[in-house]
């Protein structure tokens, strides 16, 4: 079981990349915010990491596309 769960973890983070279109975080390209969005009418919103994306996903106001900075950080490229 334990092994199992690792094994799982171990494959979400070999199949983790970067959106091509607005940088976040994903397993699929392009993410499934974009996916979402078929139409981009709103203007693109900056946010500095993926996980604002969250946070603004949780007002539901939202209906843009992203764009993620990552600021200083940037776990895919060994910086932490
Ligand atoms: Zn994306």
């Amino acid at each position: 079981m334990r092994e199992a769960l690792a094994a799982a973890v171990r494959d979400v983070k070999a199949n983790l990349r970067l959106c091509s279109v607005c940088n976040n975080i994903t397993d699929l390209d392009p993410c499934v915010y974009l996916q979402q969005r078929h139409t981009q009418s709103e203007p693109g919103v900056r946010v500095e990491e993926p996980t604002n994306i969250a946070a603004i996903e949780k007002t539901k106001h939202f209906n843009g596309v992203y764009h993620v900075l990552h600021g200083s950080i940037s776990p895919l490229h060994g910086l932490g």
